[in-house]
C-alpha cells in the first residue's frame, strides 16, 4: 500500500488523552496506520502527498449504534406520532419480510450515508430474523467490505414472541438454541481480534420487551467465552420500565444485573430512564452507553442524562440508531444534536462542541472495546475525515473552526479509512450514489409489497 502524507493540516484536532489540537500539522499515514504527527514536515519521503492547508482534521466518527435494514422503511407514514411500542408493533409486520438481498442493500445504503458524514467505524445491531435469514450477517459483512468501512456486526436476536407476552410477532423470533448456534458461528467466521480489524462481532439480544432473561444470561456466557462484546438496548422508554417492573419486579438496569450484564464488556443504547442508583452502578460497572438523541426525541422517549453520566464517570458513546427512528444516518450532525439535547435538559452548560467530538471518537472507540481507533495518534488507525475550512457552513468560525464544524453543519470533503480514500471532493469516490439509491428503493417497494401481499393490517 502507498504511504500518504497530508501536509501542513489547518487544525487537526486529535482526541489523544490530551486533548491535542496543532496547527499546521503534517499526518504521515503507512500501511493503514498513523506512523508521523507533528508541526514540521517530516524527514523521510512518503508516496503521496495530499494539501490540507485548508483542511480540519479529525479522528475518524464511530457510531456505536444503528439498525442498518431500518434504512428501507425510513419516513415510514403511518409510523408519525406513534411511541416506541406502537412504533414497533406497526413495522415488525413489514420487517419479517426482509430477504438477504434487502439486507445486503440497505446496509450499503446506510453505510454510505454515514462514511459521508465522517463515520469511519459503524456498529450495526440486526435482531429480526424471519424465515430464510440464516445469512443475514453474512450479507452484511460483504456489504460493508464494498463500502470500505470498519463493521461490528451484532448477532441480535429475539426469543420472546407476543404468544409468550412479549411484543414481537412469533414470526420474527427465533429459538435459544439457533440463536446461540448462529452467534457462535458468526464469531468464528468473522471476528477479527487484529489491531485494524475491519470486521468485528458481537453478541446483541434485543431488549427486556423481546427476550426472555435465559438467553440474556446465555448470550454472555458465550460471548466471554468466546471474547467479544455484549449490547442491547435499555430504559429506552417509560413503557419499557413498566414493562419491566409488571414482568420481572424490578427497572430494566437492575434486570441487566440480574442476568450478568453489568460488566465492562457491555455497551447499552439509549439508557433515557436510568434512575440515580442505576447511573452508579452502570458507572462502578463501567458499562458504557450509546447514546441516541434524534432516535430519542423523534420516537419521543425522553432524553437521556448524558451529563449525569459523564459526571458519574459512564462512558459515552454517539449512534445515530435505525434510520426508521431519525431517519437519516448522519453521524456528524447526531454530535449536534447531543449538544442540543443535553442542553435543553440540563442547562446551556451540559455538554461543550469538544466533550460531543469526545463521545463521537473516544466514548465510541471504548464502546467498542477499540483502543486503535478513535484519535488521531503515531500507531493509531489511520481513520481521518477532512473538512474545509473555506466552506460555507464553516465562513465566519475563524476563532473555533471544530465549532464551525460541529455546530455550523460542513460536511467531509475526504474520509480515510485505514489510509485508503473512501470519500473525496464530498462523494464516495468508487460507487455511483443515484445507483445505490434506486437500488435501495427498489428493495425497498419490493419490502413494502411483500408487507401489502401478506394483508397485514396496520396496528
Ligand atoms: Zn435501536
Amino acid at each position: 500500500m502507498r504511504s500518504l502524507l497530508l501536509t501542513n493540516c489547518r487544525l487537526a484536532v486529535c482526541m489523544d488523552d490530551a486533548k491535542t489540537e496543532l496547527q499546521g500539522a503534517w499526518v504521515g499515514i503507512q500501511d493503514g496506520f498513523v506512523t508521523y504527527l507533528d508541526t514540521v514536515p517530516p524527514a523521510r519521503a512518503f508516496d503521496d502527498a495530499l494539501d490540507c492547508s485548508r483542511f480540519i482534521a479529525l479522528p475518524g466518527l464511530v457510531n456505536t449504534h444503528h439498525h442498518l435494514y431500518q434504512t428501507l422503511t425510513r419516513g415510514f407514514p403511518e409510523s408519525e406520532g406513534a411511541g416506541l411500542f406502537d412504533w414497533l408493533r406497526l413495522l415488525y409486520p413489514i420487517w419479517a419480510g426482509l430477504d438477504e438481498e434487502m439486507i445486503y442493500t440497505s446496509t450499503r445504503t446506510g453505510l454510505a450515508e454515514l462514511v459521508l458524514s465522517g463515520c469511519t467505524t459503524c456498529a450495526d445491531h440486526l435482531y429480526v430474523f424471519p424465515a430464510g435469514s440464516e445469512s443475514f450477517i453474512d450479507a452484511q459483512v460483504e456489504a460493508a467490505g464494498s463500502i470500505d468501512i470498519r463493521f461490528h456486526a451484532t448477532r441480535g436476536s429475539m426469543d420472546l414472541g407476543r404468544s409468550e407476552g412479549g411484543l414481537p410477532p412469533d414470526s420474527v423470533v427465533q429459538t435459544a438454541e439457533v440463536i446461540l448456534s448462529d452467534s457462535e458461528r458468526v464469531i468464528g467466521r468473522y471476528h477479527d481480534r487484529s489491531p485494524g480489524a475491519m470486521v468485528q462481532i458481537g453478541l446483541a439480544p434485543c431488549s427486556p420487551f423481546s427476550v426472555t432473561p435465559e438467553l440474556m444470561r446465555e448470550s454472555a456466557r458465550l460471548a466471554r467465552a468466546q471474547g467479544v462484546r455484549l449490547h442491547t438496548h435499555i430504559a429506552e422508554t417509560a413503557d419499557e420500565h413498566r414493562f419491566s417492573m409488571e414482568r420481572f419486579g424490578i427497572s430494566p438496569v437492575e434486570l441487566l444485573a440480574r442476568v450478568e450484564w453489568l460488566a465492562d464488556d457491555v455497551w447499552v443504547a439509549h439508557c433515557v430512564h436510568p434512575s440515580e442508583a442505576d447511573i452508579v452502578g452502570l458507572a462502578r460497572a463501567q458499562v458504557s452507553v450509546a447514546h441516541c438523541p434524534t432516535s430519542n426525541m423523534l420516537l419521543g422517549s425522553g432524553l437521556a442524562p448524558t451529563r449525569s453520566f459523564i459526571e458519574a464517570g459512564v462512558n459515552v458513546g454517539l449512534g445515530v440508531d435505525g434510520s426508521a427512528s431519525n431517519d437519516s444516518n448522519d453521524l456528524r450532525q447526531e454530535m449536534k444534536q447531543a449538544i442540543l439535547s443535553a442542553r435543553v435538559r440540563d442547562g446551556s452548560t451540559a455538554l461543550s462542541v469538544r466533550a460531543a467530538l469526545w463521545m463521537a471518537t473516544r466514548g465510541g472507540a471504548a464502546c467498542l472495546g477499540r483502543e486503535d481507533i478513535g484519535s488521531l495518534e503515531i500507531g493509531k488507525a489511520a481513520d481521518v475525515v477532512l473538512f474545509d475550512s473555506d466552506s460555507l457552513q464553516c465562513a465566519g468560525a475563524e476563532e473555533d473552526l471544530l465549532a464551525g464544524v460541529v455546530l455550523g453543519g460542513v460536511s467531509p470533503d475526504t474520509v480515510l479509512v485505514g489510509g485508503r480514500t473512501v470519500v473525496q471532493g464530498g462523494s464516495l469516490r468508487e460507487l455511483d450514489e443515484s445507483v445505490l439509491a434506486a437500488s435501495h428503493n427498489t428493495a425497498s417497494r419490493r419490502l413494502m409489497s411483500r408487507w401489502r401481499a401478506a394483508g397485514e393490517p396496520l396496528r
